[in-house]
Order: C-alpha cells, then sequence, then structure tokens
C-alpha cells in the first residue's frame, strides 16, 4: 500500500542539510502499514509557501524507534538505490495535484489537511500512478548525494580534520556549513576517546557475535559502528555507537542493514541479529 507523507519544511531542510537521511518517522502506525517496495511520495513546503513533491521513499525496511522519541515510534528507511529525492526549487505548485487524489485535503492551505496523525495517508494505485507520472521528469535533488559511510568513519577515527574535511567536499557538497564543521572538526577530536571506551566497556567483543580478539590475539579488532550513520545525519556519540567485529561491519554497511532500536537488532534481508552483549544504551536522535 502506497503512502503519502506531510514533511514539514524544518524537518525537510534540516534533512538535507545535515545529510539526506533516506528515512522517515511518524506516531501514526499508519506507517507500518507500507509494504517493502511501495513507495511513499512526500511533499512538503518551500519557504516561500509552495507546496512540493520531496521524495520518492521506496521502503526497504520498516523497523520501531525506543519508547518516547520525539518523532514518534514508527520508522521507514528507503531503499538507498531506489529512492528519490527531487530538486524543488523550479517546481512547481503540487497543491492542485494532490487534492487530485483520493485523500480529502480541503483545508484551504493544503498543509492544514495534513496535519498530526494525519500527516501520513493511505494513497490508492491510482494515486500511486499519478504521482509517478508527474515525477518521472523532476530533475533529482543533487545535495541528497550519500557520503562514503565507511570512509568517513575510517577518516573520523583517524582524528584528522582535513581529511575529513577534503572527502566532504568531494563527495556531498550539499551539507550545511554547521555539519561540515561538526564532522569535520569536533568528531575526529571526540571519535578516538568513544571507541577507546567501547572496547573497555566491551572489553574488546563484538557485541553481535562476542567474537572476542583481546583474548584470541591480543589485539583490539572490534570497530565502533554509528547505528545511525553519520553520513545521514547521526551523531558522533556513545549511544549512537556500538562495537563490532569488521566483519559484522563490513556486511552491515554493505547491505545498509537498518537497525531496529525497539529491540537493539540489525535488519539484514530476511533475518534479524540482535545484541548479543548489551551493556551501554543506544539511543535514536534524529
Ligand atoms: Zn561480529
Ligand atoms: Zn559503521
Amino acid at each position: 500500500m502506497p503512502l503519502l507523507y506531510h514533511w514539514v519544511g524544518r524537518n525537510y531542510r534540516r534533512d538535507l542539510d545535515w545529510g539526506a537521511g533516506y528515512h522517515l518517522n511518524q506516531s501514526n502506525p499508519l506507517l507500518h502499514g507500507i509494504e517493502p517496495g511501495d513507495s511513499l511520495w512526500a511533499f512538503t513546503r518551500t519557504p516561500s509557501g509552495k507546496y512540493v513533491l520531496a521524495m520518492d521513499l521506496v521502503v526497504r525496511a520498516k523497523t520501531r524507534n525506543p519508547a518516547g522519541y520525539r518523532y514518534g515510534e514508527y520508522r521507514l528507511w528507503g531503499n538507498l538505490e531506489k529512492s528519490r529525492y527531487f530538486r524543488t526549487d523550479d517546481q512547481p505548485d503540487v497543491s492542485g495535484l494532490i487534492r487530485q487524489l483520493s485523500v480529502r485535503a480541503s483545508a484551504p492551505v493544503l498543509g492544514r489537511s495534513f496535519q498530526g496523525h494525519a500527516a501520513v495517508r493511505r494513497l490508492t494505485p491510482a494515486d500511486h500512478r499519478v504521482l509517478a507520472q508527474y515525477a518521472r521528469h523532476l530533475p533529482p535533488e543533487p545535495r541528497a548525494r550519500l557520503l562514503p559511510e565507511e570512509e568517513l568513519e575510517a577518516r573520523i577515527l583517524l582524528g584528522d580534520p582535513a581529511s575529513v574535511s577534503s572527502l566532504i567536499a568531494a563527495e556531498a557538497p550539499g551539507i550545511a556549513d554547521e555539519r561540515r564543521r561538526y564532522l569535520f572538526e569536533q568528531a575526529p577530536r571526540r571519535n578516538p576517546q568513544h571507541v577507546r571506551e567501547l572496547r573497555e566497556l566491551y572489553e574488546g567483543m563484538c557485541q553481535l557475535c562476542k567474537w572476542n580478539p583481546r583474548s584470541l590475539y591480543r589485539q583490539d579488532l572490534c570497530e565502533a559502528h554509528h547505528v545511525h550513520w553519520l553520513s545521514r545525519g547521526g551523531q558522533d556519540e556513545l549511544h549512537n555507537m556500538v562495537l563490532i567485529c569488521p566483519n559484522h561491519h563490513r556486511a552491515i554497511h554493505r547491505v545498509d542493514a537498518p537497525f531496529d532500536w525497539a529491540d537493539e537488532s540489525f535488519v539484514f534481508p530476511g533475518m534479524r541479529k540482535p545484541m548479543r552483549i548489551s551493556r551501554h544504551e543506544v539511543q535514536a536522535h534524529v
């Protein structure tokens, strides 16, 4: 079942400023009524008051956030290959288009029909076709390009701001200045300390499989992974990090396995992998 989503303008802009997240949160359980492979069509309002189509999020996975999470309990993760952010600057207003769909949207200002729980609505297959047809020739949003997360984590761990800064400049021109400074100034300064703390807490073991390189090789070989990826708006904080072995770390990045905060597990295609050791709280931030 495809869905329509009203993405509050400031949240949409923050998403692009911090590194496109390709995920959405909501308190309405209808958000989880969608099936993997279906589209969630998000529209938003520009600062000039125009409504535009922001994204076709082709759903990859559904997970839950921890209780009390401010943006709601339900989260959707987009398929990174199929989902598209659209350029919004030169798009015409889509209010008329949205009012044509089967969703009831009669408020004079479109957004008023999509407040609170009503921000997410069911779409019919015919609605989906109308939107897909409209979006066929929309240019992609250049700021939604993804940074390579493995490379970013590795460079931040080196503690070398110049190296992080050159990666961001080359790969993600759309990230806002404040976020860039965070990634190439604050994060490299603190990250090695976080990694040391995690290794102490878990005695060097992988939280997923308990592989213990300290006892096997007298070496620290497990790595810190940011469950909400840094390149997609995550924080370089202990509560956003887990300690995992290099094999699990590669697998998580290569298949883009989302994290489910509700039961602390990674969601791989066809299987969930829960943390086998958990001695610190993993929290959702944005
Ligand atoms: Zn492991
Ligand atoms: Zn990682």
